[in-house]
């Protein structure tokens, strides 16, 4: 279950008790805003652009939406392909935002993302037009059956920490400096690309 079910743990888990209780209700949404980092990747081209279009798309999108506040998108980077190898590069950025969503929300905001990006996927782990993860919410463990944070292919995949560092070199999982990690060091297969 959830670690938190909507906004009522922030807002008293973080309040200060200045609140009035007439004004909590509307004032709750913006009291509370958490950190969180998006990863985003695709590698095909349909009818509404290039992966690198999707992604373009994608941070544009949370620029443009007032759930989401101090958007910071990575540099763009080019990654082969991992797990079923015999299918283009892809390309991947990672966003940090802070947001008023609850987390369940959040996984509906990207999936709409991918909706718009009128994702394909031909197989398990496969070619994709975008793909967009809820890598970190806060420091919030979550086990839902629609959402894992952190996610799961985090700690492993250097597509995803390498431009996770590019936003904050001092970032910690765990209580796991990201940087430390073996994976944060290594860039076979990934190639850093100027600009998105
Ligand atoms: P993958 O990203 O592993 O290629 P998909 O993008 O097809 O797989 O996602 C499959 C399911 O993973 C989604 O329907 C979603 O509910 C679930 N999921 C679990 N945790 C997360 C997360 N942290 N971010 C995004 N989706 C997640
Ligand atoms: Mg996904």
């Amino acid at each position: 279950s959830l670690s938190r079910s909507g906004d009522e743990g922030r807002a008293t888990g973080t309040g200060t008790g200045k609140t009035h209780s007439q004004t909590r209700g509307q004032n709750r949404r913006s009291s509370a805003m958490i950190t969180c980092y998006i990863g985003l990747g695709g590698n095909i081209a349909n009818a509404l652009g290039t992966p690198r279009q999707h992604i373009a798309n994608a941070i544009a999108a949370f620029y443009a939406s007032p759930h989401f506040a101090n958007v910071t998108a990575s540099s763009l980077y080019q990654s082969k392909a991992f797990g079923v190898t015999d299918q283009p590069d892809f390309s991947n950025a990672v966003v940090k935002v802070d947001t008023d969503l609850a987390p369940l929300a959040l996984l509906d905001f990207c999936q709409s993302l991918e909706s718009a990006a009128k994702r394909t996927r031909l197989r398990h782990w496969g070619e994709r037009s975008l793909d967009v993860d809820v890598l970190l919410y806060g420091d919030d463990t979550i086990n839902n059956a629609r959402l894992v944070v952190p996610h799961e292919g985090l700690f492993a995949r250097n597509f995803v920490l390498i431009p996770m560092l590019e936003l904050d070199p001092t970032l910690m999982v765990n209580g796991q400096k990201l940087a430390d990690l073996p994976t944060s060091q290594q860039w076979q297969g990934l190639e850093k690309l100027t600009g998105v």
